[in-house]
């Protein structure tokens, strides 16, 4: 017997990270059963590349996987996604684990074995909150002619795909957030790299230089005028991007 499940469930995306063929195959089904748009991966590389490739709201995360452990899972996606609602599957029982999951970024945690209408109701209560104080965050923001969808990961401007490479995708996106504010090139390292970048920020610089000449290149052809924003650059401190 299934718990009534959220009518938007299906927006919400889950990835499911578990070595174990019974409860992976169980809590995948029992995921898309109950409307969530759910995928399993059975091992921490693969978690880490299938979250790359698409978007997810929601990571249910078994600590104990054959090629790595479950907390390095959850702070390389803590890291990439700080939006990314992160659920600790574990029969490690220990406080000290608990800890060590919650310190490596995870948001919850379950001890197997739980129920899925006790997962599901966890699930709920998280997603609902979460659609409370971030509503904005995947929704597309339109600046001028130019659309940027966060959840398809797309740039258009008047209709026509401006192609862009991840990075430059994710710089893009995270100025259009903040559209009108400055950004501090620090931010943007930690945001859009990694929070412990300690390289060069010439790779910033780089990819900006890419991207300001990606969007003129798809205003050019346009036989329209098109209202584009543009992104300043303020010296000693960061970016702004404004119409
Ligand atoms: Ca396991």
């Amino acid at each position: 017997m299934g718990t009534p499940a959220a009518p938007d469930n299906g927006r919400f995306r889950v990835l499911v990270v578990e070595d174990d063929d019974v409860i992976g195959h169980h809590l995948e089904t029992g995921l898309r059963g109950n409307g969530y748009t759910a995928a399993w991966s059975r091992t921490g590389a693969a978690a880490l590349t299938e979250a790359s490739r698409t978007p997810y709201d929601a990571l249910l995360l078994d600590l104990g996987l054959p090629d790595m452990d479950g907390l390095d899972v959850a702070r390389t996606l803590r890291n990439r996604f700080r939006d990314l609602l992160i659920v600790i599957l574990t029969a490690r029982t220990d406080d000290i684990d608990v800890i060590a999951g919650l310190d490596a970024g995870a948001d919850d945690y379950l001890v197997k074995p739980f129920t899925l209408t006790v997962l599901l109701a966890r699930l709920r209560a998280h997603l609902r909150r979460r659609t409370l104080t971030t509503p904005v965050q995947n929704q597309p923001i339109h600046l001028g002619d130019l659309v940027i969808n966060p959840t398809a990961r797309r740039c258009t401007l008047h209709n026509t795909e401006v192609p862009l490479r991840p990075k430059e995708f994710e710089l893009l996106a995270l100025l259009a957030r903040h559209a009108g504010e400055a950004v501090s090139r620090e931010t943007l390292m930690a945001e859009v790299w990694d929070e412990n970048w300690f390289g060069s920020t010439k790779t910033l610089d780089v990819t900006m230089a890419a991207l300001r000449r990606r969007l003129t290149d798809a205003a050019e052809p346009l036989p329209v005028p098109t209202r584009l924003p543009r992104i300043t650059t303020l010296r000693g401190h960061g970016y702004r991007l404004e119409l």
